[in-house]
């Protein structure tokens, strides 16, 4: 494919609610759109960096300053084969895992729009449907929270995931196990607790939680693992895995027992296939996270997600 030019758009949209995790409350999904033409066609991609550096070191700002200095530069007024070969063009740019993967997610679509194919088509995904669950954070009290799961379980969502964070955890997960003691039910932390606080969160392992989500910090593979000893509950790990090679590395040394895939946290949709590939061979499933995407970012998730080992 030959690349005419890339443009760059910059949305602020509110949310239907604020959302609130371990290491902020945000109002407004903040997001770059990229649009890249060839040949008389547009591939639209979402780039899923937050605006602030909570969740990432990468950010609405610095996904912008990358992908206009370094990133597009290396793919404008060029011919790009195909995805492999844009791997290989941004491989010399370290980090910057969401920037890469949403001008991978234009190049996806572009593809799908030359050849007619979906991109659930294009990765091999066998599903027509997917369930889905829902990301709630942190409420203003235990009443509020039930409140909120039960409107949430009227809409039809299949999982509920409840983020914690320090005085805020066991409490108000086992009020919600308490009134709903039937439903699919995990946590996550985003890397609020070290291995010392985290002793808190072992009576958890008594509310039959489908996983426990990055309790630990980012770079502490090895604190998990030794944390997951001290639990029969899963220990799923989101932030830590930026590279297939995490993957292996967390699971070789029981870091974790499930994996949360972000296309854009790991550089793009193909290294979330990598990932899912080997966690299948290795008989471990996944599911595939959120980031509070717009459409765009939402349905290239909805196409990984119909691959055979997103099983949660
Ligand atoms: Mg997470």
């Amino acid at each position: 494919m030959f690349i005419e030019t890339v443009i760059l758009h910059h949305l602020r949209m509110p949310l239907k609610s604020p959302f609130e995790t371990s290491f902020g409350r945000v109002f407004n999904r903040d997001c770059v759109l990229l649009e890249v033409l060839s040949d008389g066609l547009s591939g639209y991609g979402e780039c899923v960096a937050d605006w602030d550096p909570g969740y990432s070191y990468e950010t609405v700002s610095t996904s912008w300053v990358v992908l206009l200095e370094f990133m597009l530069p290396q793919v404008v007024g060029r011919e790009v084969k195909d995805i492999e070969h844009l791997q290989q063009i941004l491989g010399n740019i370290k980090g910057h895992n969401m920037a890469k993967a949403s001008l991978e997610m234009a190049f996806w679509d572009l593809i799908g729009k030359r050849t007619g194919h979906s991109l659930a088509t294009l990765l091999g995904g066998h599903r027509k449907s997917v369930e889905v669950g829902v990301s709630i954070g942190i409420q203003d009290s235990s009443v509020d929270l039930i409140k909120t799961v039960s409107s949430y379980l009227h809409d039809g969502y299949r999982r509920i995931k409840l983020k914690i964070k320090p005085g805020r955890d066991v409490q108000d997960v086992s009020s919600v196990r308490k009134e709903f003691p039937n439903i699919v039910l995990q946590v996550d932390a985003n890397s609020a607790y070290n291995l010392d606080t985290a002793e808190a969160l072992l009576p958890l392992d008594q509310m039959d939680l489908l996983l426990i989500e990055q309790p630990l910090a980012e770079d502490d593979l090895w604190d998990h693992h030794k944390l997951q000893q001290k639990f029969v509950t899963p220990i799923c790990l989101d932030e830590s895995i930026t590279h297939p090679r995490h993957a292996r590395q967390a699971l070789e040394m029981d870091a974790c027992r499930i994996i949360n895939i972000k296309p854009g946290r790991v550089g793009g949709v193909s290294q979330g296939v990598k990932i899912h590939n080997f966690c299948e061979s290795a008989n471990v499933p996944v599911w595939c996270g959120g980031m509070l995407e717009t459409g765009v970012g939402r349905a290239a998730n909805l196409a990984l997600a119909s691959l055979s080992n997103f099983k949660l």
